[in-house]
């Protein structure tokens, strides 16, 4: 190849980084969404019936855990100077905690947003941020969720949330009820977004009452309605939390949650309905949220309502899951706190309403949210580990059919621990009555089968990153040397290729690109490929440049003392350098490689 001029050296500069800096995105951020998978859910004899056979979601976006359940002197703008006795805001969410269902923090992922925090309660998965590279549309891959799985469900709220999970569902499946962009204005008061759903949420159970076919669709079984409160956000961005307006939405969405539990139960009438009320995310005490911080991660979950457990009450002391003293102040020791993952309160709405588990869900029923007895909580929790292992089998059989030699996940390579026989040795266990080892089993199984997501997920890392570090270091020394032709020998030097170095080469870049091409790997790879070859073939073929040019910057250094200060000057400049770029390079690696990890999930 003829060599290259200053123009052609910054644009194989500029190409290259730019094509590198896409690197980033197929290593770390692959969608974890997949489809073929068979759906599962509880295995019921005939005649037993779900749990409950409708679900309301409430949704408090930006309601962080603490807020919920502590106590304030009276917030309300009217009553400011009544009175100071500090109580608790939410007295109705309070008295579901303390005598009828269970309750705990849901612990969410980063970024704390509100589209990633509603993909998981809603579809159990943790989306991954490739939605930048597909420019942000509203859904880049089409995913499952409760909602789809529903016989019909009803959601009211913005439209910021509520069209992700109608795109993509069933036509017709699900109804979305929004207000206008511009309510959302700041400058207005934000908990008319929630008196909004509320009202609206009124008004359909009203006109069920004049039209005969709206009535029997609310009397569908496996129904769900949903309501996004987005006021808590609206008012937690403009006031922070710490804010009477922020306390005194609480105040408000915790009336109207009442107003609609009273509203549907009188409606059906039969008790039969199971109620979640929980946060997408949490809020900063700057009225922020989007980084891990454990006010943006810490967000409350209260479930009521029929197949939920009843308060597990300690007479005194302090009742388990209260260790962390996060609840230290919120009057609630004597009640058994259960935290999840956000991702577990999908699996915990589908297991209540009796629907099949979201294909794509990873989230682990919470069996302490459940009534059932022992072998109900054994069945469901061999459910939910079949469903989570039937995305590892689909992602496993792609992987086997796109590379060589495939090495399987450990714990199920052997046929003894093979899924199919893991799961039917637990089916045996349930089948001669020994429910608590089932569950425990099933536990392990599921946390496998999480473990085997993330092997596969990172399966193509080693081979990715070598390849870029390749590229990176010819890159490096491409430059080198480009920078000694150029101006250290003035353009005077030779390039020197041979038969056999021309050969080895190419002969790489063929045996490269065939096994990408055998591999079915994406175009990215193909480009990534490239680089590192032509880099270190014109490094080779231009290394007569590197001992002139070395020669040359060389040559007033002379005897034992000249070299070693170089050493010691070339030693200092490189630890300058390192001491500059260390604690954000450590620290772009950390946040990378925590947000792959929460995605869990994705075949590269
Ligand atoms: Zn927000």
């Amino acid at each position: 190849m003829a060599k290259l001029g200053r123009g052609g050296f910054l644009a194989i500069a500029v190409i290259f980084h730019l094509v590198y800096i896409f690197s980033i995105f197929d290593i770390y951020f692959v969608s974890p969404v997949v489809s073929g998978m068979r759906a599962y859910k509880v295995e019921r004899s005939q005649g037993t019936q779900p749990p409950a056979k409708r679900l309301v979601l409430f949704v408090g976006d930006g309601l962080r855990a603490d807020k919920a359940f502590q106590s304030f002197p009276d917030p309300s703008p009217a009553g400011s100077d009544a009175d100071s006795t500090p109580r608790p805001l939410a007295p109705f969410l309070r008295s579901r905690v303390l005598s009828h269902g269970t309750f705990g923090v849901s612990h969410t992922r980063v970024p704390t947003e509100s589209r990633p925090g509603h993909v998981a309660l809603i579809a159990g998965l943790y989306e991954d941020v490739s939605a930048v590279t597909t420019g942000w549309k509203l859904n880049p891959v089409n995913f499952d969720s409760v909602f789809n799985r529903s016989s019909h469900t009803w959601s009211w709220g913005s439209p910021d949330i509520l069209p992700m999970f109608k795109e993509g569902a069933v036509s017709g499946r699900i109804d979305a009820d929004m207000y206008g962009e511009e309510a959302e204005d700041y400058t207005q008061d934000a908990t008319e977004l929630d008196t909004w759903v509320f009202e609206k949420v009124k008004s359909l159970f009203v006109s069920a009452k004049l039209n005969s076919t709206l009535d029997s669709a609310l009397r569908e079984e496996k129904t769900v309605f949903f309501l996004h409160l987005l006021g808590l956000d609206t008012t937690g961005h403009s006031y922070r939390p710490y804010s009477k307006e922020y306390l005194h939405n609480i105040k408000v969405v915790d009336q109207g949650v009442e107003e609609i539990t009273k509203l549907v139960e009188e409606f059906y009438g039969d008790g039969k309905t199971a109620f979640v009320f929980t946060a997408d995310h949490g809020m900063s005490d700057w009225g922020s949220h989007g980084d891990g911080h454990p006010d943006n991660t810490r967000t409350p979950l209260i479930a009521w309502g029929s197949g939920v457990a009843r308060p597990k009450k300690w007479e005194s002391g302090k009742a388990p899951g209260h260790e962390d003293g996060f609840s230290a102040d919120w009057d609630l020791d004597l009640i058994q706190r259960h935290d999840v993952a956000q991702a577990d309160v999908a699996a915990l709405m589908s297991y209540l309403a009796g629907l099949e588990f979201p294909v794509n869900s990873v989230g682990e029923l919470p069996l302490a949210y459940l009534a059932g007895d022992m072998e109900e909580k054994a069945e469901a929790a061999l459910a939910n580990a079949q469903a989570v292992l039937e995305i590892y089998r689909v992602k496993e059989s792609h992987k086997q059919t796109t590379v060589f030699r495939y090495q399987p996940y450990s714990a199920f390579s052997t046929e003894e621990d093979s899924i199919y026989n893991r799961s039917r040795a637990i089916r045996s266990k349930i089948d001669s009555g020994q429910f608590e080892e089932a569950i425990r089993q099933s536990s392990e199984l599921l946390q496998h089968a999480l473990e085997g997501l993330r092997y596969l997920q990172t399966y193509n890392w080693l081979f990715l990153r070598a390849l870029v570090t390749l590229g990176y270091l010819g890159w490096i020394a491409y430059a080198l040397v480009t920078v000694i032709d150029l101006h250290v020998l003035h353009g005077a030097s030779k390039t020197k290729r041979t038969f056999v170095s021309n050969s080895t080469f190419t002969s790489l870049l063929i045996i490269l690109y065939c096994s990408l091409f055998v591999q079915k790997s994406p175009w990215t790879y193909y480009a990534y490929g490239i680089f590192p070859i032509y880099f270190w073939e014109e490094v080779f073929a231009r290394r007569s440049a590197l001992t002139a040019g070395s020669k040359t910057i060389f040559r007033h250094i002379s005897g034992f003392k000249g070299y070693a200060l170089f050493a010691i000057q070339a030693v200092a400049f490189i630890a300058i350098l390192e001491a500059l770029v260390w604690p954000f390079s450590s620290n772009l690696h950390a946040q990378a490689d925590s947000i792959s990890r929460y995605n869990h999930i994705f075949t590269v």
